[in-house]
């Protein structure tokens, strides 16, 4: 059975960003997260060793995944931006060659599939670009960082994308058990 660490992005006081409705990114994710650690946990189907836990340190949150030794780690996230019109979700990896690249458009297959929203594909992480993403660089392991649409928006429907991403990560856990 493989060992997957599925953790939210941000923490409780440094939260990401934040719904119309005053939702708070980390929140959101964890909530997700804790759903499908649950489902997980009891089903027979997806047939992966789940670890979840929270730390407000991303460098704390990636000392803790390289200790865990994890098949994969995924960090969670909704993204917000300016540009309304830029839409979909996305995924980060490090290493164009390494299984993670091949993971995240794995991601993205599934997501698109599951919301029927055309998605903005998985990518390359860029550390100029996002200085966060340290994510993907120092996991050891496989990493990927998931950014489902885009919380911020004032269109976001949370029931919609909350059931969208707890199938999504369902379906995509499954694809990796073994
Ligand atoms: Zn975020």
């Amino acid at each position: 059975m493989r060992n997957i660490v599925l953790v939210a992005g941000h923490s409780r006081k440094k939260y990401g960003c934040k719904a119309k409705d005053g939702t708070r990114e980390f929140d959101f994710a964890s909530s997700i997260i804790s759903i499908v650690e649950g489902l997980v946990n009891n089903s027979k189907a997806v047939n992966v060793n789940l670890q979840t836990f929270e730390m407000s340190k991303l460098a704390d949150k990636i000392e803790m995944t390289n200790k865990l030794n994890p098949y994969l780690a995924i960090e969670l996230h909704f993204n917000s931006f300016k540009d309304r019109n830029v839409k979909g979700s996305e995924a980060f990896y490090w290493e164009e060659k390494d299984l993670s690249a091949l993971l995240a458009h794995r991601y993205c297959d599934i997501f698109q599939k599951v919301s029927g929203v055309k998605t903005r594909r998985a990518k390359k992480d860029n550390e100029g670009q996002y200085k966060r993403l340290a994510w993907c660089r120092d996991i050891r392991n496989h990493s990927i960082l998931v950014e489902n649409e885009f919380l911020s928006y004032k269109h976001f429907n949370k029931e919609l994308y909350f059931y969208y991403s707890i199938s999504a990560m369902l379906r995509f856990l499954k694809s990796i058990s073994w």
